[in-house]
């Protein structure tokens, strides 16, 4: 029996469905409110205009949108999603050479956001205590007469003349993404706002769509191609991923605002000019199906709500609201992902949502840790990234350099490479001995970093 009456959830974006899923266990009603039409379609809304670019979804991810949705990845093959071994099939230039391509066991998918998201939105609606009500935006939380406790939200729908209407509820949880306005709406309520932490990349996305053919995967030798930039000195890379409907998704990105032009021959030239030919070779064969479309990120963004000495009862915030990060690492989805999880042990942990808060977010803040000290870590490796920087952060990039160059000859190192990025296992399980002393000595063997660049795909065997 569920313990509590109703929960609202502000935004029915990844992290809101998620976080319906779960509270839709513990409360007897869930209402996600989303401020766009919400078609029945896989398809990119106004709200969400990251949506129309390349998403991967981390393998910690993957498993845990199947814990909570078991037929997942079936209905996302039958989708047209492409899965298979993330070690074989990942074509992944970094540090001066390919990483090896070997059986790793971890499973990864590979489709558009919007196909994932409608899968999951499509099993959150067949839920009999969820509904989502679209085309409603809410306005601000409702707090009880002493304000120690929120006890609903006001909104607004875009039908019936904007009319204002307030929804009771037991909990609010707050899953409106990075432009929250949380801090406000706190502000507002007589609390401070949360800290935050802004890690500035300048970060600029160029995105197109191409016609997948048939041979494809075997002329690029995977499923996937992406090369990473050599820092500090090159600034750009590139991700060239397979999606449903024999697409394939392309994204040139650069820090600091180098960002690839959208016109046809700048894309390609940007294309030519990274650490490796792939992406270029296969661009200059293949039928472009889309305009070039851009997106920039100013900064990794992190609102410490944990360090909040009062915060109102019945309110929570989770996903991009609370962390947004650089999107090369791919870590969004998943990081919102395991907050929910988190919320659900908290949840089945307690038996009063009175307190919650403050315990939420001090759990969920170790969550976000992982994510966030492997994004800003890494984005420091250039010089014009600013922001508060950890203790450490220039040595321990130094030795993530030598363990990328491992995992140009060395399965092992690669595949505890894979676990980290794809939030496994703790960093740190990197420096265990047994990957430490092979990662010193690939780099006493390693080739000379000229001999080892840019082999064109199509001449491996
Ligand atoms: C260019 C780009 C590329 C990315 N690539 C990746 C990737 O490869 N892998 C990955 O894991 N992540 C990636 N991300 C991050 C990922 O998109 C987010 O982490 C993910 O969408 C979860 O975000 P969210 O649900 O918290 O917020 P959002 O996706 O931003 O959704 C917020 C929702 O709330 C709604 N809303 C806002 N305000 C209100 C209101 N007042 N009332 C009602 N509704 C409201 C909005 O309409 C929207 O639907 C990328 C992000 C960007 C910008």
């Amino acid at each position: 029996m569920s313990k509590y009456t109703h929960a609202i959830v502000i935004g029915g974006s990844l992290a809101g469905l998620m976080a319906a899923r779960v509270l839709s266990d513990h409360f007897e009603r869930v209402t996600l409110i989303e401020r766009d039409t919400v078609s029945n379609l896989p398809e990119a809304r106004k709200g969400q205009p990251q949506a129309r670019h390349l998403h991967g979804l981390l393998g910690k991810g993957l498993e845990i949108m199947t814990h909570y949705f078991p037929d997942l990845p079936a209905a996302l093959q039958d989708g047209g999603a492409i899965f298979g071994d993330m070690g074989l099939s990942m074509r992944w230039f970094t540090n001066g050479g390919y990483r090896l391509q070997f059986e790793s066991d971890l499973l990864g998918a590979l489709m558009s956001r919007p196909l994932l998201e409608w899968t999951i939105r499509q099993r959150v609606l067949r839920l009999s205590n969820v509904r989502v009500i679209d085309e409603c935006a809410v306005k601000e939380p409702i707090a009880a007469p002493d304000r120690s406790r929120v006890i609903g939200v006001q909104v607004q729908r875009r039908a019936e003349n904007g009319r204002a209407e307030i929804l009771d509820a037991d909990l609010v949880v707050d899953a409106s993404g990075r432009g929250s306005s949380s801090p406000k709406w706190l502000e507002a309520l007589g609390y401070a706002r949360p800290a935050e932490s802004v890690i500035k990349i300048d970060m600029a996305y160029a995105t197109r769509l191409y016609r997948r053919r048939p041979d494809d995967f075997e002329l690029i030798g995977g499923n996937l191609i992406m090369i990473s930039p050599d820092a500090p000195h090159l600034k750009r890379g590139g991700f060239f991923f397979p999606i449903e409907g024999d697409r394939w998704i392309v994204t040139l990105g650069g820090w600091s605002g180098e960002g690839a032009p959208v016109d046809e021959q700048g894309f390609l030239d940007y294309a030519r000019s990274l650490a490796a030919p792939d992406i270029y070779q296969m661009l200059i064969k293949l039928e472009p199906l889309s305009d070039i479309i851009t997106h920039k990120l100013p900064s990794n963004l992190r609102r410490h709500y944990e360090k909040l000495d009062r915060f109102p009862d019945g309110y929570l915030v989770l996903g991009d609201a609370v962390c947004s990060f650089n999107p090369v690492y791919g870590q969004g989805m998943t990081s919102a992902a395991m907050q929910v999880a988190e919320l659900d042990r908290v949840l089945q942990e307690r038996q009063s949502l009175n307190g919650l808060a403050p315990h939420y977010f001090k759990r969920s803040a170790k969550i976000v840790d992982l994510p966030w000290q492997l994004a800003a870590g890494e984005d420091f490796r250039f010089p014009e990234t600013t922001g508060p920087k950890q203790h450490g952060t220039d040595f321990i990039n130094a030795y993530v350099s030598r363990v990328n160059r491992a995992t140009h000859s060395d399965p092992v190192v690669h595949r505890a490479f894979l676990e980290v990025m794809n939030l496994m296992k703790p960093a740190p399980s990197l420096m265990r001995p047994r990957i430490l002393w092979r990662v010193l000595r690939a780099g006493r063997s390693a080739k000379p970093r000229s001999a080892m660049r840019g082999t064109p795909v199509s001449q491996t065997s």
